[in-house]
């Protein structure tokens, strides 16, 4: 059993607290929010994350997870501090360290006792050397920083916590990198002790390449777009090469939320300044904007005009089972349409407080079938699992065109085209749509060349 401090009580840090609480260590929630502690003190869920609130609940009952918002309450008593805030983008493309610099402050003016300040927030490669000299500026108290960068995946962020794949540690302290080496080891994943820097660059190299393999496969899309092939099965045939593995290599509207866009800038940021010259990642980028313009491009070919025409989106969260906009494609897609004069109307299962702050001039509805209601087109963003269930045909019937843009790839064509709608997706020919005739490609060839 350990003591432990996690500082930032977001999609991470409750995750954190809350997995650590139920392996039976004493865990205190920290955070300035005051309405979210207040909330999460009163039993109410902050976020909406599958399987989380039980955890929560169960560790609350049991006496070993409470919320604070104060420093001088939480931080003391703590043998491991986790630091868990945000680290936004900044203006530049960089990671904004000032929520960081904010929380190590604060902490090191209440450190009393020896503890081992861990950075679990993403932060820039060197982060690990910024925190130290805070710390060391404010207090005289021995103390070791450990970079444990977090991999969860929102929407599933309890089964990642507890299965990882492996947990990287990094210090220049052996002993703090097994001290909280032990934190784990319930968990009984490989682990990775390795030097501070390394330890950053590991996130933000997983992140970008994860990022990479979405880009990639979206680019053999739009090849595929233009040749005939169908990139579900591209992928499919790909996939089940081991060197290749099939995860991210689903085509669509490209990848959105509150970490690659940003920790693929914030590498490509780093690299630029130390004098690199990161193309792929600029490309990665570039890649994945063409595609929230892609689907824009599909619905303007298939209406003709996009002024005046009303359009629902299906799904406006980054991804399913989360209800985080940050970073989220729907938000840059209704941009485009509205900026061609279209009206937006959509619907989320978990979203729809957010979106209603975010996307103002959308008007929420409350089921698929009412975004449905006289739209000239649908546009699947996010790929709930509600709507694999969806009854087509009441769709179908409920919209002015029947027109239906899969941003995800989703629906099986066919059947779309059985329901009665005039399908579109992305890399995947369209059902009944003559297929390119092998000259044509030949010819495409040669244009290449
Ligand atoms: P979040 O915005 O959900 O939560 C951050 C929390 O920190 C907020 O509640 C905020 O009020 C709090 N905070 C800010 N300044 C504070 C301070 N001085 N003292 C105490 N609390 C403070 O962010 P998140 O999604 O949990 O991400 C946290 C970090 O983890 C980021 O660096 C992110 O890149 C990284 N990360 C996120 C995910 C994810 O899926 N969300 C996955 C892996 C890594």
């Amino acid at each position: 059993m350990a003591r432990v401090c996690v500082i930032g009580t977001g999609y991470v840090g409750l995750t954190t607290g809350a997995c650590f609480a139920n392996l039976g260590n004493e865990v205190t929630c920290l955070d300035v929010d005051e309405q979210k502690i207040a909330r999460l003190a009163a039993g109410e869920m902050t976020i909406y994350e599958p399987g989380l609130e039980e955890v929560v609940q169960r560790s609350v009952a049991a006496g070993r997870l409470r919320f604070t918002t104060s420093y001088a309450e939480a931080v003391p008593g703590a043998e491991i501090l986790f630091v868990a805030v945000n680290t936004p983008q900044g203006a530049g493309g960089h990671a904004d360290m000032s929520y960081v610099e904010r929380a190590v402050a604060m902490l090191a003016q209440h450190l009393i006792f020896p503890a081992i300040v861990v950075n679990k927030s993403t932060m820039p490669i060197g982060s690990a050397d910024l925190v130290t000299d805070i710390i060391r500026r404010a207090t005289s108290v021995p103390f070791a920083v450990v970079s444990n960068p977090e991999f969860l995946r929102e929407g599933s962020a309890l089964h990642d916590f507890t299965h990882p794949d492996r947990v990287v540690l990094g210090a220049s302290d052996p002993a703090a990198a097994e001290r909280v080496a032990a934190l784990y080891a319930p968990l009984g994943a490989p682990v990775v002790i390795t030097d501070v820097r390394t330890s950053e660059m590991i996130k933000y190299a997983s992140n970008a390449f994860l990022a990479t393999k979405i880009s990639f496969i979206n680019e053999i899309a739009q090849i595929c777009d233009r040749t005939g092939a169908d990139v579900r099965e591209v992928a499919r045939g790909m996939g089940l090469d081991a060197r290749i593995g099939s995860g991210f290599l689903n085509a669509g509207i490209g990848w959105g939320g509150s970490c690659f866009p940003k920790d693929v800038r914030a590498l490509e940021y780093m690299a630029s300044i130390h004098g690199c010259h990161p193309q792929l990642l600029r490309a990665v980028i570039e890649i994945n904007r063409d595609q929230r313009i892609h689907v824009v491009r599909q619905a303007r070919e298939a209406l003709g005009d996009l002024r005046g025409a009303t359009i629902g989106l299906l799904g406006l969260a980054f991804k399913p089972n989360t209800d985080d906009m940050r970073d989220a494609p729907s938000c840059e897609i209704v941009e485009l349409l509205q900026h061609e004069g279209a009206r937006i109307r959509a619907y989320d299962p978990a979203a729809g407080a957010h979106a209603a702050r975010l996307l103002p001039d959308v008007e929420l509805c409350p089921d698929p079938y009412a975004t449905a209601a006289d739209a000239d087109a649908l546009l699947l963003v996010t790929e709930w699992n509600e709507f694999k269930q969806i009854d087509l045909a009441r769709l179908r019937r409920a919209m002015r065109r029947p027109i239906f843009i899969d941003g995800r790839n989703f629906y099986d064509p066919k059947a779309m085209a059985e329901a009665g709608f005039e399908y579109r997706s992305i890399g995947r020919p369209a059902v009944g749509r003559r297929s390119v005739r092998r000259d044509e490609v030949e010819a495409n060839a040669l244009a290449a060349d």
